[in-house]
Formats: structure tokens, sequence, C-alpha cells
């Protein structure tokens, strides 16, 4: 037999948590493996890959990513390639970049500005045809976002939606379901998600157990209101009917509410055993990133980002959120909170550092990065258990996620929190460390994840699948980038594959 590209010599771990055994694996001209052979190999192949005892494994999908818009303006994908990872499931946390109406286009127009994209579709399938249109390396599976379906029926207002604008959303679902989505994703924290009622999203979860796909949620609370808010959604969609629920980076956000680790996994045993089954992913961090916007006090919050520009572009209104966040906020929270990505002339120097770095008085400097360009202020907040996250990172049902961009290895688009290069490398290091065998750390981050979000040509590696591969070493495997250097690359990876060609390699 002779094929294309000939990786030999290599442990595979195929993605579904079978033992690793030794083989050689063959591609073929169509870019699928053609065969996988024990130990060694005669096949010849035009290009011979050297796996010197490498774990090969199908390329890592990222359970969590925002490369929405990122992936069409830098098509190599670097952060996420660099670290193994060929296919991310993006859309979460509310956020698509589709349905696209009158109602929110100006909105997402704004909030992509940075990547020099113009928004020239309406549809998931408009979308999809862009994305391959612009040859991303990186295999988008687009979930709606249920703050972007929201703002296409009624904006990003205040308000509960009424009954003939939550059968509007469930229209546009339902197209979007059938155009190839892998579900649904709620981000309650943020606008206009937040303003939802238990009716909106029960109907919503309706349509998505209608299709047999998934809901995904970032909570209302990750902390104070943590298990209320799991309950809720738990309780919403055993009512629906739903069959499988994700909980987004799952977290016990803030030192009090460390202890509710336990509780909250009674909760999800509880509702699993009643028929849900409920999944999460977690990056290997333990601090968040997120729009410095998050800790607007009061009436501030439920501005959008335009709305909240123009009124700061008022001296005195800057100064009186200046004066409300120094009164909302403890300077043990200032303390935490670090800038990650901010536009303004005066404080990008600051850029993955403290907040109480860049001045003396931190709720200025706040004010002054929100008034100057709030869409891209990123901040980071330390307040997250490492022994928790670990425990986390163990359960059965959690995949690895970044919740990061793909980015180019330049800060065209701004500073990233590490995890953009790092998280999934870092995460299959951390199952390594804890115990865990190579081929249950893989399944974490390949087949497991296909298989939540029923992904049709993604996690494993078999003959006739897709040959998009990572040939990795397990002893060196490792997210290196901090917030001090961002855009370092993962250690370990030797190869990636995509459609049977070589698409990053390095010499480690
Ligand atoms: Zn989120």
């Amino acid at each position: 037999m002779t094929g294309k590209l000939l990786i030999e010599n290599v442990w595979l771990a195929d993605g579904t948590g079978a033992p690793l055994r030794k083989c050689a694996c063959l591609t073929d001209d169509s870019g699928r493996i053609a065969s996988i052979e024990k130990g060694g190999s005669a096949c010849a192949a035009e290009t011979v890959v050297a796996g010197n005892g490498k774990i090969l494994a199908p390329g890592f999908i990222d359970a969590h990513g925002h490369s929405d818009i990122s992936a069409l303006a830098s098509p190599e994908c670097f952060s996420k390639i660099s670290q193994g990872v060929t296919a991310e499931i993006c859309g979460n946390c509310g956020l698509s970049a589709f349905p696209v109406t009158p109602e929110n286009r100006s909105h997402l127009e704004e909030l992509y500005a940075n990547y020099g994209k113009t928004i020239a579709w309406s549809s998931c399938a408009g979308y999809r045809e862009a994305v391959r249109n612009a040859g991303a390396l990186l295999d988008l599976y687009p979930l709606c976002g249920h703050n972007t379906l929201r703002a296409a029926v009624r904006g990003y207002g205040e308000g509960e939606a009424s009954a003939e604008e939550i059968s509007k959303m469930c229209g546009l679902l339902d197209e979007i379901l059938e155009q190839g989505a892998p579900g649904l994703s709620f981000g309650l924290l943020y606008t206009p998600g937040v303003f939802a009622t238990p009716g909106e999203i029960g109907a919503l979860m309706t349509r998505v157990a209608g299709a047999g796909k998934i809901c995904t949620a970032h909570l209302r609370s990750e902390g104070d209101r943590l298990l209320e808010s799991v309950s809720e959604m738990i309780e919403l969609a055993l009512e629906a009917g739903l069959k499988r629920f994700h909980i987004s980076h799952m977290k016990t956000a803030g030192k009090a509410n460390f202890h509710k680790l336990a509780p909250l996994l009674g909760l999800i045993d509880e509702a699993r055993n009643r028929g849900l089954e409920i999944s999460c992913d977690r990056y290997p961090y333990t601090e968040s990133m997120t729009q410095l916007s998050v800790i607007l006090p009061g009436a501030w919050g439920k501005m959008d980002d335009g709305t909240l520009k123009r009124t700061l572009a008022d001296p005195e209104n800057l100064l009186r959120l200046a004066e409300e966040l120094r009164r909302s906020r403890t300077p043990e929270e200032w303390e935490r909170c670090r800038i990650v990505s901010c536009t303004h002339p005066k404080y990008r120097a600051f850029q993955g550092k403290k907040i109480t770095a860049a001045g003396p008085d931190p709720a200025l400097t706040a004010a002054e990065i929100l008034a100057f360009d709030p869409v891209n202020a990123q901040a980071a907040f330390s307040g997250m258990s490492e022994e928790n996250m670990r425990r986390i990172i163990q359960l059965p049902y959690c995949v690895g996620g970044s919740d990061g961009n793909a980015l180019p290895p330049d800060r065209r688009f701004g500073a990233s929190h590490p995890r953009a290069f790092g998280a999934l490398a870092k995460f299959v290091r951390l199952l390594l460390d804890m115990g865990s065998s190579p081929e249950n750390a893989v399944r974490k981050v390949t087949g497991l994840t296909a298989e939540l979000f029923s992904l049709p040509d993604a996690g494993l590696a078999a003959p006739g699948r897709r040959a998009d591969m990572v040939l990795f070493d397990p002893d060196t495997i490792d997210g290196n980038a901090d917030f001090s250097a961002p855009e370092t690359p993962a250690s370990g990876i030797a190869y990636v594959f995509k459609n049977g060609e070589i698409v990053y390699s390095s010499r480690s």
C-alpha cells in the first residue's frame, strides 16, 4: 500500500479511551486515514514522519472557544493549532456570530470591529460558508448564542420578552439547528441574556430537546448563587425534556464559595440519575477573563457597550462612575483584577499587569479604560480554587475547553489570557500529572467532546476518518504561556496534521 503520509513508530491514543497501541498510520490522497497498522510498517508514502515513540492522537477539540470571528481574521489559527487543537466549539456564553438582523447588526459589527471583518451573513449557514471561504485551519462548530438570538429579535435592551418575541426566537433557533449548529449556548451573566425569564429559557430548551441537541450555559452566577443557578437550569432542562446540558467553564468563584463543589457535584449526580446527561468544560487556570465591564455597578451594568461609551464620553459621567466603583469594590477586589487587554494608550503598557499597578486609583483607571473602548477592555480576575480546578478537570464528564480565541502569535488583535495559547496542552499535562492514563487524557480533549456535541467527523483516529491529528510527547506536553508572556506556544507538540497535511511542527 502506498499513501501520502506515513507516521511511523507511534503509540496511538485513538480518542475512544482504548489502551495505547504501537502502530504506524498512513493517510490517503483525500486527506483521510488509510490504515493503522500494528507495530512497524512496510508501507510506502510520499512523506514519512518519524514518530519516535510519541503519542499520535486525533486533533484536540476545544470544547469552549470564542474564535467565531478571530478564525476568519487569522485563518492560520496559530494559538490553537500550535497546541494540537484542530476543532473548536464556538458560539459560547450566549455569543454567536448569527443570527444577524437589523436589531443586532450594528452591535455585532462594533463588537468585532477589532478583527476588521465585515459581517456579510445573516444565518448560521451563511456564517459557516464564510468560515469555509476564509480557509480557517480550525474546524468551527458554532453553537447558537442565546444573547445574539434574543438581540436579533428585540435588541439589547432590558425587559421581558413577549410571547410573540419568544416564538420568533424559537423560529430562528429551529432554522439554526437545522443548519447544523450543535446546540444553544446561554450567557446569563451578560446583556441581554441576563433579562431572560425562566419561561424564555424553557421555551428555547424545548426546541433544542426536539432537535436532539445540547444546551450549554455560562450560568447566571458562578459564585455566590452558583447552586441556585445550576438548580434553575437543571429544573428547566428536565421540564423541557432536554437530554444533554453542559456547564461552561465550571468553577466555584470566590473564596467564600470554594466549599460549594461537593453540593454542586451532588446536584449534578442527582440530575444525571433523573435522565439529564450533564457535562462540563474547564480551563486549567485559576484566573478568569471577561470584559472589564462586568465590574460595573447598578444601572451601569445594564448598558450595552455602545450606550456605555456614549454615556462616558461626558467627563462628569466618567467621574460619577469612578466614584461608584470606588464605593462598590473593596481594595482586595481591585488587587485581584488584572488588565489583560485594552486599547487606551495610557494603559496599554499595563496589559498583563494588575490594575492597581496602573495608577493610584484603580476605580478611575477602570472608568477611563471603559470610557475609551469598552468592547476591547478585557480583564482577568483571580479567585478560584486550584484544588477545586483539579477535581473538576478529573471528573469523568469534564472535557477540555480554553474559553479563548484563535489568535496569531503577534498582538494584532490585542493581548490575551494565557489560556488562548496553552489551555488544552496544560489540561492534558495536569491530567497526566494527576495519574490519568494518556488514553483517558486524550479522550477528554477528543472523543468525549465529539460525543457530547455530536460532532460528525472529529475526535477519533480510525481508518476512513479525516486525518486531523496531533503527535505529542507525553513527558513534555504543557501550556507554557502566562500573563507576562501570554503568546508563548505550548511545548511537547511535535506535529499537527490537518486533512493529512503537516500544518505545524516544532523541534520539541
Ligand atoms: Zn463564559
